[in-house]
Order: structure tokens, then sequence, then C-alpha cells
């Protein structure tokens, strides 16, 4: 390691020692090589990319998506003294001018620009009459079309290796499964780059998913409550939902905002802000939040509907406990969800081949949510990371899960999914498992088949656990065409004939309370 990095370090960024591989990727690329770094949310990633600009010859332009991101970013590095800038939109042409001339006249050490923009012939003829030094594309995932942070963009930055064939190149990320990890090194035509993989665990954070009871609020309250007076988001999978949750948590006395992209820009705004500076604040949110905010004390991410792949989870959760202090990843979900999210994937614009990866990928999340063995073990195995499990800070540590024989009740189940033609969900199932005489199942004559009331002996929130469970482990699909009638798979075979035994977990009744309505 030269000694003048570690200058830079102490001197300029004030930090005492280099965090992991930032010590590695600095001296890689400070020496020439390019780089693949993919670092968790919060490991420290803009070091990797700031000193070797700082150390070498010329001007260092970085790629950007994120307006907002590369504001902050700028505005940090200039209240050190590093001579940073960015070329945007928000800029006037007056503004713009000035920064073109200092980068030609070699006076800035970080340019921070939108991919937009520098693809532009303009912007492009004008790199040719500057020194640079590095190129660093950030957020890298963007080139992944699978990924929902998709930049059409990002794509043509092949050119530069192109047209600067000697400049270093560091892309940087904190998306890092396998396929996006490849089309990252393919798209940027990167196969020579040395790849850094850090260790993903959070270790300070805590990983719980619980059966979704109802709406869920009721429970997010209880979580919120642990919680008093500390800032947080709550992801929620619509606009519509994200309005009714923020609405639900002010009223309960919660500093709640909502943040979706069907608001104002100007609200939204606001409210992003708000959440910066202000304690205490729960910020109620779709996915188009978060992406470079970097606010070192969030304790809690919520997910109070299913997310749509692990990847997507884990960049939402690691948003909590920057500041490495003890944080909470809480996620809430419900067969309801399932359908939801297989509705709009199936329903969406994408090819058939995108669709069924998608589901995949929801699959491998529904997996997860039922796993008993060590959440952060099954998290980090998903990016081909080895955990010995055991971590004692997931909710499956912390108190292993009950098993329970269920091959006798998986039989009913899908019993009663055949019987009744595989064409209804899970609350008419349960009520005929039950032998509940609703008008529903009077209607349909399901009161006269041999399942009815066969299930009796389990409670509609147990019937319910085992439907998720069945789901997960793949013996039953959704059939969205069929507002999310549930029918059998190839696998519920050999269950149904009694060949294979199922284990599921027992759900802790603990979290369920009597709902205060049904008391009054
Ligand atoms: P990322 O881009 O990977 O999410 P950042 O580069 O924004 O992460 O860094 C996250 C936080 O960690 C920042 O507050 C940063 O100041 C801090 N940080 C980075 N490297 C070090 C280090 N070597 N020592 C102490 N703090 C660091
Ligand atoms: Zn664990």
């Amino acid at each position: 390691m030269t000694d003048t990095a570690l200058d830079l370090l102490h001197r300029i960024f004030g930090h005492t020692a280099f965090r992991g591989e930032q010590a590695l990727i600095v001296d890689h690329v400070t020496g020439g090589g390019d780089a693949l770094v993919l670092m968790p949310t919060g490991g420290g990633k803009s070091l990797c990319y700031q000193i070797p600009a700082l150390l070498r010859e010329g001007t260092a332009i970085v790629v950007s998506p994120l307006i907002a991101l590369m504001q902050n970013q700028v505005e940090a590095l200039l209240q050190v003294g590093v001579r940073a800038a960015f070329l945007n939109s928000t800029l006037d042409a007056a503004a713009a001018a000035k920064v073109e001339r200092e980068l030609i006249a070699g006076e800035i050490d970080l340019l921070y620009v939108a991919p937009e923009r520098l693809l532009t012939g303009r912007f492009l003829s004008l790199l040719d009459r500057a020194s640079l030094g590095l190129f660093a594309i950030d957020e890298a995932h963007c080139v992944s079309q699978w990924g929902h942070d998709f930049r059409p963009e990002y794509r043509q930055l092949t050119v530069l290796h192109e047209r600067w064939p000697h400049v270093r190149r560091i892309a940087l990320t904190a998306t890092a499964d396998a396929p996006t990890r490849r089309e990252i090194v393919e798209r940027l035509a990167l196969e020579d780059a040395r790849q850094f993989v850090s260790s993903f665990d959070r270790p300070n954070i805590r990983y719980t998913v619980v059966p979704k009871d109802g709406a869920g609020t009721r429970q997010l309250l209880d979580v919120l409550i642990r919680h008093p007076g500390q800032s947080g988001i709550v992801y929620a999978m619509s606009r519509k939902r994200v309005e009714s949750v923020a609405e639900q948590l002010c009223k309960a006395g919660l500093k709640a905002l909502p943040y979706h992209a069907g608001m104002d820009a100007a609200v939204r705004a606001a409210n992003q802000r708000r959440f910066l500076q202000e304690d205490g604040i729960v910020m109620v949110a779709t996915i188009a939040f978060g992406m470079g905010i970097d606010k070192p004390d969030v304790r809690f991410v919520a997910h109070i509907d299913l997310p749509k792949s692990i990847e997507g989870y884990y960049q939402e959760t690691g948003r909590a406990g920057r500041d490495g202090d003890a944080s909470e990843a809480w996620l809430s979900y419900g067969l309801g969800d399932v359908v939801s999210l297989r509705q709009m994937i199936e329903q969406g614009e994408a090819s058939s081949e995108r669709k069924q990866l998608e589901l995949r990928k929801l699959d491998a999340l529904l997996g997860y949510c039922e796993a008993t063995g060590c959440r952060r073990q099954a998290l980090l195995r998903w990016f081909g990371e080895d955990h010995d499990g055991a971590c004692g800070n997931c909710d499956n540590c912390l108190s292993p899960p009950q098993t329970w024989d269920g091959t006798d009740a998986a039989r009913k189940a899908l019993s009663a999914i055949y019987r009744t033609g595989q064409r209804f969900g899970v609350g008419q199932l349960v009520d005929v498992l039950r032998g509940a005489r609703t008008d529903k199942v009077q209607q349909f004559g399901h009161s006269e088949l041999a399942v009815f009331g066969v299930g009796a002996d389990l409670e509609d929130r147990e019937w319910r656990s085992v439907f998720r469970q069945l789901v997960a482990g793949g013996y039953i699909d959704v059939d969205v065409e069929h507002f999310g009638a549930l029918r059998l798979t190839e696998a519920a075979r050999p269950v149904l004939r009694g060949e294979t035994a199922l284990r599921f977990r027992t759900e802790a009744k603990a979290t369920v309370r009597p709902r205060r309505d049904r008391r009054a």
C-alpha cells in the first residue's frame, strides 16, 4: 500500500484506516488495473474510486445514475477541499460551461456526470480535449435489464473503453448475485477487470419474517413501537398501499411520510429532505425510494408486503444501520402478496423469458420466507457466500422454529384443491377444510365434498400457513389468470399418494393477538 493513499484517507477523508477490501482496491486501481467492485450498501465504495482519482494524473469521470446522489457526493468532496464538480440537467448553461472550461483546463479531479449527458456527442468530444485519469461507473447493476434499476444508457458505456482504451475503469455495485455480475462484466466489457467481492454480511442487521395478519398494519405498529423516535423505512407494494399505510401510521401518532413515483416531484423531494434531516421520520415508500440515500442511522427497514426478489430485498434492507449500530429488517407477507406479485409479473410488458426469470426469483424469495434455518445464511448463500449459520441475530436463530409432521394436513389441503376443481383461492379452500358453511361454500356445493370439514382441527391461520408452505415448496402453483386460484403441480402427486412426508414450521402464536374490533 502506498503511503500516499493512507495519507489522503487520513488528511482528506478523516478516517483512520481502510475498511475491508478498500486498501486492495485503491492500490490496484491506482496502479493501473481495471476493477469490478461488489460491496454491500454502506460498505464504502466511494473511496475506492475517489482516492485513485486523486492519486492518478488527470480527471476522473464518475458515471452516476442519480442526480441527488452526485450532488451529495460533490458537496461532501468540496467541503474537504477536493476539486469536484458535476454536470447534469440541474445546471444552467453558464454553470455547465464553467465546469466544461475547468475540465479542459485540468482543474477538476472528479467530475460526476449522468450517463445520458456523458453519451452525447458533444460531451464525448469534450472528453477528447481533457486529460482523463479514470472512469468510475457507479451503480453498475443499472446495465442489467433484469434488475429494477435498469438504465438503457448504461449499456452504451462500452464507448468509454472503445474510445479511450488506455483509461482505467472501475465499476461498482451493491447488487451481487451471479447473473447480474456476469451481465455487468459482459455489458461493460470488463472481462479483464479484477473482481473484488466483499462479504455482503451485515452483522448488525437483525432479520425477521412473519406471516401477515390481515393487512399487516397492527404487526407493523408493534415493530415501530420498538423504535421510538428513530428513523426508518417502510416499503409497500404499490402507490395506493403507500398512501394508506402512511395515513394509518400518522393516525397512530407517528411522523410518517409517503414517497412514490406518482407523487408531485416537489412534495416527494420535500419528504426526502425531511427524512434526511429530521429525526424519527418513518418513510413509507415504494422501491422508488432509496437508491443513493446515505443516511447512516436508519434503524429499521420494514417490508409490509413481499418484495420481488432476494436481491431487491437485500439491497433495501441494506439501507438500515450503515453506521454499524444494531438495526432491524422486518418483513411480513401473505399468500395475497404472492398472488398480487405474480399478477403484476404476468400482466407486465416484459418478454416471456424475463417473466419466467422474475417468477423464479419470487419463488426463491418465498423459499427464504418459509425457511427454518438461519436467515443470514440463506441470504448470503444467494450471493454465493458461505456462512456457517447460527448467526444469533435472526428470528430463526433467536427462537428456532418448531416443526410438525404436516404430511396428513398437506394431503387434505391438496385434495381440497383437487376436489374443488383447482379454481379457488386460499380463503375458500380453508373454509371448505374447516367446514364453514359460508354462502360461497353453499353456492358451489362444496359442503357436499368428502373434504368438507376434514380440517376442523387446525385454525384458519394454521391452514393458511400450510398453503403458503406448500406454495413455497413448489407443490402448489398460483394461477394468476384465475384470480389466484391454487393448482397442483407435478410435485403434489407423491404427497397425495402418501409417498412423501412433509414437515412444516409452526407459526408462533404469540404474534397473533385478538383484534380489537372483534372484542368490541
Ligand atoms: P457505499 O457507496 O458502498 O454505500 P459509501 O462510500 O457511501 O458506501 O460509505 C458509507 C459510509 O462509510 C460513509 O459514511 C463513509 O464516510 C464511511 N466510510 C467509508 N470508508 C470508511 C473507512 N475506511 N473508515 C471509516 N468510515 C468509512
Ligand atoms: Zn441466523
